[in-house]
């Protein structure tokens, strides 16, 4: 690893989770357009890496450049390109494949030279299955009948919900399981966190050296520690702080930063590792089963206590350190506690850990509804 660069030129390729760190529903997150655009001039490349298989990458790097965010649609990956691909693999050029989805994974089959049909008595010979707002009750039940058949089933991805304007919807994951439940199967899943999701995006991107980043510990993360490459988490999406310092090891990041302005950042101080319990000038003891932080009284101009004279709310760098800290204490003691394979969250006790979090005014960026 090389220490002295910052993240930009570390890696080759940022592969970009997009809701929660590009863009929340219509508007783009703080400082990612800029950060982006600096990520590009520092000769990074980005690739926008999306588990949503309802919009082909035409429409969602439409949306991209509209909230300010420069995207190609070759710099698109989305779960229907690694659907659509696992099937080209195991059929002729030509087949037909029923689709319980929307364009985007018509879209995506076209590309393999597969043909998309709509019911199963059209004679398709799999069956995939994406998120679209259009899935209603015959087209699962077309799929229903075409997978109790025996045909081959694959899932673009199973996230739960989707979000919405309105709150949380349902989402793939919620709608595969109405088919799961009617037949007794199990698709085949291509979306994050499974590996090929992190295939296409390597293939299309040709990155040798690629960085994650992503703001779901469940998908992004695990996904890239799956494919063993590092990973940074931001804290602008769905997880909490104290969810970050609670994970169990195939959950954990290389890297956390508070927003995409960590791209600019050298890696040494985003760095988060089991046993590494001290971060600038925050330092983290696990005291008979509780965490404690403090701070060295030079570090910022004398509260010796977190939170005493401490800046505004938010995190802001000194706080990241903090979180830096907690995360190295507190992994070290539930991995020393667990065996492995095991969760070893238990070891530090949950509610002294969010009382030393909110102490050091450690909260997420932008607060989120789902
Ligand atoms: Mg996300």
């Amino acid at each position: 690893m090389d220490a002295v660069q910052p993240l930009t030129q570390t890696y080759d390729v940022a592969l970009l989770d997009l809701d929660g760190v590009v863009y929340v529903g219509a508007h783009p997150v703080p400082h990612a357009p800029e950060a982006l655009q600096r990520a590009r001039a520092d000769g990074m490349r980005l690739a926008f890496v999306t588990n949503n298989a309802s919009r082909p990458p035409e429409r969602v790097a439409g949306h991209l450049t509209e909230i300010g965010v420069e995207a190609r649609p070759d710099e698109v990956v989305t779960s229907a390109q690694a659907a659509a691909r696992l099937l080209a693999e195991r059929l002729p050029s030509g087949s037909k494949v029923l689709v319980v989805g929307g364009e985007g994974l018509e879209v995506a089959l076209r590309e393999q030279d597969l043909v998309p049909v709509s019911g199963a008595d059209d004679g398709p010979v799999a069956v995939v299955q994406g998120f679209s707002p259009q899935v209603g009750w015959p087209l699962l039940a077309e799929g229903t009948y075409a997978v109790a058949s025996g045909l081959p089933w694959i899932a673009t991805n199973t996230d739960p919900v989707v979000p919405t304007d309105r709150g949380r919807a349902p989402g793939n994951g919620t709608l595969v399981d109405a088919i799961r439940t009617a037949t007794g199967r199990e698709p085949v899943v291509a979306g994050k966190p499974e590996p090929p999701m992190h295939r296409e995006a390597m293939l299309r991107s040709g990155a040798t050296r690629p960085l994650v980043v992503g703001d779901r510990l469940d998908t992004d993360i695990e996904g890239a520690n799956a494919a063993e490459v590092d990973s940074l988490l931001v804290l602008t999406g769905v997880t909490d702080p104290i969810d970050l310092v609670m994970a169990p090891p195939q959950l954990r990041p290389t890297y956390v930063g508070l927003d995409l302005r960590a791209l600019q950042l050298l890696p040494e101080v985003l760095t988060v590792r089991a046993g590494e319990a001290t971060a600038g000038d925050w330092h983290a003891v696990i005291d008979d089963g509780r965490l404690r932080l403090t701070r060295d009284a030079a570090g910022d101009g004398g509260g010796g206590e977190p939170g005493a004279g401490g800046p505004a709310p938010g995190v802001d760098d000194g706080e990241l350190d903090a979180l830096r800290a907690a995360c190295g204490a507190v992994w070290a003691a539930a991995d020393s506690a667990a065996p492995a394979g095991t969760t070893g969250g238990e070891a530090v006790d949950r509610a002294s850990i969010q009382a030393a979090l909110d102490a050091a005014r450690i909260t997420r960026a932008s607060a989120r509804a789902y």
